[in-house]
């Protein structure tokens, strides 16, 4: 293998431009040629490919967001679209693929590899850390530390006002981010997609909170069954029935996938980075390069995609347990 690519695709997470620069000087390091594909699958259609350079990542280790730019592509969900992209990359001689993304990402990888034979290993790139075969994924840890500086700063409010604050936190499939900002911020509730959500249970428990206690905070995962944190304040409102209480709603949105990523998040992204080349050139396709129990795992897309990585049971103890 002589020359390669790396792209970054899906929601951008913090840590993306860390994997790239690792990518790019991993595989220079061992003699490739590297090239970078801009806004993903897109640009692969289009043909935005630029042959990278050690100084073309200089300065993007402490940047949020993703130099290569993301994209998502309707277009490669077809196959003239894979075809044209596949003639890019034959064009440039290009041998395989880095993709930096999520599950919808390394899908698309497979079926390219399948038609086309261009094999590609992934980075695990999705703050949500819904990703099989990485006890983390790249900006996971960062989204976790956005959210709970923002439940932290909400917390004092509530607290001065004897409020009840719904935080609604990114997740529509993954219940990880609420129940790590949930415990760090010592949430009285956390509601995950994962789990049912007793809605009587949190009007009693908020009923008989001890007197002492001048705030709670209730942080939703945005695909709880009940709907949003908008929606779920309105039925325990109504609930409730006490015009002197007062509820509040905070959603975070977009604010937890920029920003700088923490040091965990750099080294994982440049570990898997690393991973993800020496994979390519040790022969490796169609699977994720991730770290599990701090040792580099390859875990084929086949079982990373789609299966559902479960909540560690203990956490959801430790939430019920901690908000007496
Ligand atoms: P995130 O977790 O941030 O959503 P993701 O990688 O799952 O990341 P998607 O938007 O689901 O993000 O997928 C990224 C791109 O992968 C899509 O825009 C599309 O181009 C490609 N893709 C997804 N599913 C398929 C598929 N079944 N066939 C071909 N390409 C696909």
């Amino acid at each position: 293998m002589k020359k390669i690519a790396v792209f970054s695709s899906g929601g951008d997470s913090p840590g993306m431009n860390a994997c790239i620069r690792a990518v790019v000087r991993t595989g220079i390091y061992h003699g490739l040629e590297v090239f970078g594909i801009y806004r993903g699958y897109e640009g692969m259609i289009e043909g935005e490919i630029k042959k990278m350079q050690s100084h073309s990542v200089s300065n993007i280790v402490q940047r949020g967001g993703t130099i290569l730019k993301s994209a998502r592509s309707m277009e490669f969900k077809t196959y003239e679209g894979r075809k044209k992209a596949f003639e890019h990359l034959h064009a440039l001689e290009i041998e395989g693929l880095v993709a930096i993304g999520g599950d919808g990402t390394f899908t698309g990888a497979k079926i390219f590899f399948e038609e086309f034979g261009i094999p590609t290993v992934g980075c695990p790139g999705t703050i949500d850390n819904d990703l099989f075969g990485t006890d983390f994924t790249i900006g996971f840890d960062t989204a976790v530390n956005t959210a709970l500086d923002a439940i932290d700063k909400i917390r004092d409010t509530a607290a001065s006002h004897d409020r009840v604050f719904f935080v609604e936190v990114m997740g529509r499939d993954a219940g990880f981010i609420a129940i790590e900002s949930g415990i760090g911020g010592g949430a009285e509730f956390v509601l995950v997609p994962e789990t049912k959500t007793d809605l009587d249970q949190i009007v009693s428990s908020l009923k008989n909170l001890r007197k002492s206690k001048s705030s709670s905070i209730i942080v939703v995962a945005e695909g709880d069954e009940l709907g949003s944190a908008e929606q779920i304040m309105k039925l325990v409102k109504e609930k409730i029935n006490d015009p002197s209480k007062d509820f509040k709603v905070t959603t975070l949105g977009h604010i937890q996938r920029g920003g700088k990523p923490t040091a965990k998040d750099r080294v994982l992204a440049s570990r898997c980075g690393m991973a993800a080349v020496e994979g390519l050139i040790q022969g490796r396709t169609n699977c994720m390069a991730g770290i599990i129990h701090g040792e580099v795992v390859y875990t084929s897309f086949e079982n990373s995609v789609g299966k559902p990585k479960p909540l560690l049971p203990d956490y959801l103890k430790l939430i019920n347990l901690l908000s007496i």
